[in-house]
């Protein structure tokens, strides 16, 4: 391990930090003025103050340099939309009434226009609202929000970067306005875009940006020769301007493969670049490349998207490699710190050996400066935090609670027959049909009912002691007869149980298995004000005993209409985890896909017919780069039907996903097995019934017609049409009616609407059949 000392001394940063506030100041804010009960002076002041005790906290661990601009009211991406003038034909009248309505308009819809769509951040669980662009885009400088936050954190006499969406990616992550050509490609209006973010940058600089980091992840991804022309076009004029800050263009999350020898060769002043696992092969493509002679790395060592601890050694023995390949070499996170919790200290519930193993925004802002410190002024300086580090790793390594040796027998022995349905699923759709006697088109929902906030408080009452165990469980049943009471009424076909029990799809699963953390704060954002706790996958997986079978079986006996039963399925249960970085995460998912079985069978046994196992991280946990595609989808699926192959033909299993963008994966969708699958589809006009059409899609399939992202009712007309969009794509004998997902996040007064209008809309267009 290298143990001189940088030539220039090594600084700390991070590209950015939660923006929820310890206690979510942020999302009580924001809701609180949604409700109007926040006045806009308020919700800035909440705002300012936050992004104040952040930069606060980041230069007083000992970091040099803090990002800026990286706050969000809603979404960066939506953020650089505001910042490029890309405001939606729908949304103008209400941007020019009022901005920050406006913002939100765009960001949840209103009664009256429709919002951006929404999807998944590369393979986060963050998501971000998709640009529209045409070829009528007229792009215009507002770097009002950028300034201002730079500004804030200058006067605070603080070293401060502004961090921007690069343009390349922006325009890659856009999508084609509704009135444009859907093959129009918002890349084309590069030209158009570049002399907005010149205005930007120089705007910054004149705020006092001495670097302005330029985010441009989208490169990690394949990328077409055209599509990298366009980065070296960018970069070279970008590079070209004479009023601007040092620009560092920063790539995470995988690899930079092609694109690195572009931006190494860019007229930019530095590169901010992941170096951990996630990205293996960037060192070695680095210093094949001749390394960045005469620039700024900032080299992204620390991993910015898992909560354990990082290994020290090992990282300053890469920054010792990185120094020879960089003129300077500065110390980073390999992404923002948006995707990990904020303070591994604050869980008190989790045995403190463990909290030493943990490290979330906080944690990893020390590792970061104590490895910038290591860096520069050799390892001497910083013996005591790598002996503690070292004693952490090793604990963990060498703790029982990892290693379950029945676990590991059970999954070691299981064959390819298991992952096998007993039939083929031509004759599994007869005697289903056989069996369940459902009507075409028939109706359903994805599965959870809104989560009221007596329902809030009684889980939250049970916590303090303030409600006992019996008392919970009389509200969860009540809520089970309301929602299966409203749903008999309305007329609804395959009936659930309301999810009223479950805090969260995977944290009441992780709550319940054993190998699994729960933490008390950890919270991460999804999107806009939702946050949701991944669980910690800490250790071998089991079920000590079956987690869902009283609530189905009892809203069973409430109806003689088909109650689903709801599971997350074992991709999810990663996905939305924080996963071990110990085993390869095949063998994670399939100790997960055993102890589902085990419900999934206990389930069939107790009665149930059709069991929902949700998968709606399958597509997002798909590497980024297609190379490494095969061997995810192959232990995927075997997931996915080890789980659901323990069940008799006449069971009918059914998988839910959101988020469109499925084409890359029908034939892993196929692959699944399963029965019937619900999608979601209501912003996207169907678009993913045309994908499974096209890849010959033989079983059924219900795309949403009803997006319940927003508060906004959908009419019966309304999802009448998304109906027969769909049976265009999808014959009558294999399409289901259905929301986009679940409702937890929606009021029962629109729920109730929605869901009377879907069951019109398929009355109405049954007849038409
Ligand atoms: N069954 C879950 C629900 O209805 C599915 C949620 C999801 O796909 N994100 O809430
Ligand atoms: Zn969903």
């Amino acid at each position: 391990m290298t143990a001189k000392p940088a030539a220039a001394a090594a600084r700390a940063t991070v590209y950015g930090y939660p923006r929820q506030g310890p206690d979510r100041e942020l999302k009580k804010a924001v809701e609180g003025y949604w409700k109007g009960k926040v006045t806009a002076d308020a919700l800035a002041t909440t705002a300012r103050e936050l992004r104040r005790s952040n930069w606060r906290a980041l230069a007083d661990a000992g970091v040099h340099e803090v990002p800026t601009g990286d706050f969000s009211y809603y979404d960066h991406v939506l953020d650089t939309s505001v910042m490029v003038g890309a405001v939606p034909e729908r949304h103008r009248a209400a941007v020019a009434a009022d901005t920050l309505d406006g913002y939100f308009a765009m960001a949840r819809g209103t009664q009256e226009v429709a919002p951006l769509e929404m999807t998944k951040w590369f393979d986060t669980n963050y998501h971000y609202l998709v640009p529209e662009l045409g070829p009528d885009t007229v792009f215009t400088a507002d770097s009002a929000k950028q300034v201002a936050e730079l500004s804030e954190a200058v006067a605070l006499r603080l070293a401060a970067r502004p961090v921007l969406l690069g343009p390349v990616t922006y325009l890659l992550l856009s999508k084609p306005a509704p009135d444009a050509d859907p093959g129009f490609e918002p890349l084309t209006l590069l030209d158009r875009l570049l002399p907005v973010y010149a205005e930007v940058l120089a705007d910054l600089r004149a705020a006092g940006a001495e670097w302005v980091q330029l985010d441009e992840p989208a490169l990690v991804q394949d990328r077409t020769p055209a599509e990298l022309n366009a980065a070296t076009r960018a970069y070279r004029e970008l590079g070209a301007l004479t009023d601007r800050p040092k620009l560092l263009v920063a790539s995470y999350f995988d690899r930079l493969g092609d694109a690195l020898p572009v931006l190494a060769k860019a007229p930019v002043e530095g590169l901010a670049l992941d170096f951990t696992d996630a990205a293996a092969g960037n060192l070695d493509a680095l210093a094949a490349a001749g390394g960045l002679p005469g620039k700024r790395l900032v080299a992204g060592v620390v991993n910015g998207r898992n909560i354990w601890i990082n290994d020290l050694t090992r990282s300053l023995s890469t920054l010792g490699t990185l120094l020879g390949l960089a003129d300077r070499v500065d110390v980073s996170a390999s992404c923002s710190l948006l995707h990990v919790p904020l303070d591994a200290a604050a869980e008190r519930d989790i045995d403190p050996q463990i909290v030493r193993w943990l490290a979330f925004a906080k944690q990893k802002t020390a590792e970061i400066v104590t490895l910038a410190k290591g860096l520069s002024q050799g390892t001497d300086a910083i013996a005591a935090e790598l002996a503690a580090n070292r004693a952490d790793l090793a604990s963990r390594a060498g703790s029982a609670i990892i290693r379950d040796p029945a676990v590991r027998e059970r999954a070691a022995a299981v064959t390819d027959a298991d992952a096998r349905r007993s039939q083929p699923y031509p004759d599994r759709a007869a005697a289903q049909r056989s069996h369940l006697r459902l009507p075409l088109l028939p109706t359903t929902t994805i599965g959870s009912f809104p989560q009221t906030s007596e329902l809030r408080a009684a889980r939250a009452g049970l916590r303090a002691g303030r409600l006992d165990t019996a008392g919970y469980e009389e509200r969860v049943r009540s809520e089970i007869r309301e929602v299966i009471g409203f749903q008999e009424k309305t007329g609804l076909d395959v009936l659930v149980h309301g999810e009223a029990e479950r805090n969260d799809m995977v944290q009441y699963f992780a709550e319940q298995l054993t190998g699994y953390l729960a933490t008390q704060h950890g919270w991460v954002q999804s999107y806009g004000t939702r946050y949701v706790r991944p669980p910690i996958l800490a250790g071998d997986i089991s079920r000590p005993e079956p987690m869902t079978v009283r609530w189905t079986t009892y809203a069973q006996s409430l109806t003689d209409r088909p109650v689903k039963g709801m599971l997350t399925g074992p991709v999810t249960m990663l996905a939305w985890s924080f996963v071990r970085d110990d085993q390869p995460l095949g063998e994670t998912a399939r100790q997960v896909a055993l102890a589902l079985r085990d419900e999934v069978n206990d389930l069939e046994a107790a009665g149930t017919s059709v069991i929902q196992v949700d998968e709606p991280a399958l597509r997002e946990t798909l590497p980024l780069r297609a190379a490494d595609r095969p061997a995810y989808l192959a232990w995927a699926t075997e997931a996915f039907r080890l789980s659901t192959s323990g069940v008799r033909p006449e069971t009918q299993i059914h998988t839910h996903m959101c988020y469109a963008e499925f084409g890359d994966i029908v034939q892993a969708i196929d692959d699944l097995d399963a029965d019937v699958i619900s999608l979601e589809a209501a912003r996207s006009h169907m678009q993913v019934a045309r994908e499974l059409a096209a890849h010959g899609y033989p079983r059924e399939a219900g795309p949403g017609v009803y997006d319940i992202h927003s508060p906004r009712v959908p009419s019966a007309e309304e999802a009448a049409t998304l109906l027969r969009a769909g049976l265009e794509a999808i014959p009558a004998e294999r399409l289901w009616v259905n929301p986009d997902c679940g409702l937890k996040t929606r009021g029962w007064p629109e729920t109730r609407s929605s869901l009377e209008n879907l069951v019109t809309a398929a009355r109405t267009v049954r007849t038409e059949l």
